[in-house]
């Protein structure tokens, strides 16, 4: 039996249980039992990390780079290390099935070890100069300043570390503020930094009321990037609050990916690769594969298979089984919000083949759920559903597909799979988004950008941009005499 830590935020050092503005509760998804409980951290004790943070970038900013890989590289060997122990306390937190919480954990590690190491290969470069008389042009990343880290709690580990890592490396300091419900993920987390021999202040961790905490460190004069993970409303508010003090900003946000599936397809390999990855974390991933364009000549056969697969799922609490291979929503919000869905799809709106209801069972579990030819302007094919739902549409042409594919304003993760070459070449030009995989799902490596465009957010992370979003650029020029 997996016990839940007593949660606490990192302050200047110092390990906080008690929150100047009470305690809220953490419980598990999967049997709305109390677990625990997290500090709510007031204004005082958000100060208290800002002051941190402000020294602590001062300290870390001049640390050389090699010491600043050797702290990232030994807090990515105890993430490895501790993988299997919170890897449990994710599932009880926010009820992934264990395989993916360990690989979550795994996963995460090795996004900091590649962004530890872009501290030692970042030396900036040396420009050419125009006349006799100049002797140097130097252009240098330098560290932007402490950073205000916003992650969601779909991915409590992969989230923060690729934050935390990338901020390290470049030689910020950072507050972390984890989502209500997954903070002791955050903690695990942060604790292998501590202990990798981070110095006190470089990395603070507060927990409480979202809104509260995002607008007081976002106003405050000592941040001077934020970096956020959540849905494109809140997006939008918190890039206002930080245009107010003209401060970078990276949001990553929905999605509602399309993936056009050609008639030319390996259709089993297909249909077992779209079931497995709709349903992964319940379907509440930014880049989950959500609206399935199906040439029409083996449309048919692909919602039968689809449903036929996605009804095959076992799904239950993952905490008691790890054969378990779908757990609960994150919270009853989004059971909610998944009934208001479906309520949605009555009448000419789209065919529910099957699921489209939550379990009759403690927790918030929802049905895994395929809904064949939805409308273009329904709900489902609108907005995104972050939950286990997929929209399956036929198409006639390869140009039909794109332009569906292309008719929203999210541009995260788009996929295809086809066998034809010109296919693939042309779906991998013309569909608008900020990461496009033909013939797989995989968009997450840690070398590679990760990020989207339009209503997605903007900026990547992960790869070595997710190290250059932590920069500013800087021209240092040098003549031999005044001229
Ligand atoms: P929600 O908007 O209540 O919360 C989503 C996340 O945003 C939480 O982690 C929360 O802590 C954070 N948040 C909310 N208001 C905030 C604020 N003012 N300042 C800072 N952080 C804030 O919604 P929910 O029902 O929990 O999640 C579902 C929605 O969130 C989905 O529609 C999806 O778009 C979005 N989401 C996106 C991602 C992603 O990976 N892009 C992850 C989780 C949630």
């Amino acid at each position: 039996m997996t016990a839940y830590p007593q949660v606490k935020m990192l302050i200047a050092g110092n390990w906080v249980a008690e929150g100047g503005d009470g305690e809220m509760p953490i419980v598990n998804p999967a049997n709305e039992e109390r677990i625990g409980s997290a500090p709510k951290a007031s204004k005082a004790q958000l100060d208290a990390a800002l002051a941190a943070a402000d020294a602590g970038f001062q300290l870390w900013s001049n640390t050389p780079a090699i010491e600043r890989f050797r702290v990232i590289r030994r807090a990515a060997e105890l993430l490895r290390e501790r993988a299997e122990g919170i890897a449990r306390v994710m599932t009880l937190e926010m009820g992934k099935p264990h395989a993916q919480a360990l690989g979550e954990t795994t996963g995460a590690a090795d996004l900091i070890d590649f962004l530890g190491e872009e501290a030692k290969r970042q030396g900036g470069r040396l420009v050419p100069v125009r006349s006799h008389n100049l002797l140097e042009q130097r252009v240098t990343q330098e560290p932007v300043g402490p950073a205000v880290l916003l992650t969601p709690w779909n991915f409590p580990i992969n989230l923060p570390a690729k934050k935390i890592a990338g901020a390290l490396a470049a030689g910020c300091s950072a507050i972390l503020k984890p989502a209500e419900t997954t903070p002791a993920c955050a903690q695990m987390l942060t604790e292998c930094f501590m202990d990798a021999g981070l110095p006190e202040g470089v990395l603070n961790l507060v927990c409480g009321d979202p809104a509260m905490i995002s607008e007081h460190l976002i106003a405050s004069p000592i941040t001077r990037k934020v970096s956020f993970t959540g849905s494109t409303a809140v997006g939008k508010q918190l890039g206002a609050l930080a245009a107010q003090g003209m401060k970078r900003f990276t949001p990553e946000l929905g999605g509602h990916a399309p993936v056009v599936i050609g008639e030319s397809a390996d259709f089993d390999r297909t249909v077992a690769a779209c079931a497995a990855t709709k349903f992964r974390n319940a379907g509440q991933v930014c880049v989950s594969p959500t609206r399935f364009l199906v040439a029409r000549g083996i449309y048919d056969k692909f919602v039968a298979e689809f449903s036929a697969r996605s009804q095959k799922l076992k799904i239950g609490d993952a905490s008691q089984d790890d054969s378990v291979e779908m757990g609960p929503l994150a919270h009853a919000g989004r059971v909610a919000a998944m009934q208001d869905l479906m309520g949605s799809m009555g009448g000419d709106q789209g065919e529910i083949v099957s699921g489209g209801t939550a379990l009759d069972r403690p927790g918030h579990f929802f049905e895994p759920t395929i809904i064949a030819s939805p409308s273009p302007e329904s709900r489902l094919m609108t907005e995104e559903p972050f939950g286990p739902v997929a929209g399956i549409v036929p198409y006639d042409d390869i140009e039909e597909a794109v332009r569906i594919a292309n008719s929203l304003r999210y541009g995260l993760a788009a996929y295809a799979f086809t066998a034809s070459l010109d296919e693939s070449h042309y779906l991998g030009k013309s569909l608008r988004a900020g990461m496009v995989a033909i013939n797989h799902f995989a968009v997450g490596s840690p070398e590679t950008p990760f990020g989207g465009i339009g209503d997605s957010g903007f900026g990547s992370e992960s790869g070595v941009e997710g190290y250059l979003g932590y920069t500013e650029t800087k021209l240092v020029t040098v003549a031999k005499s005044a001229p």
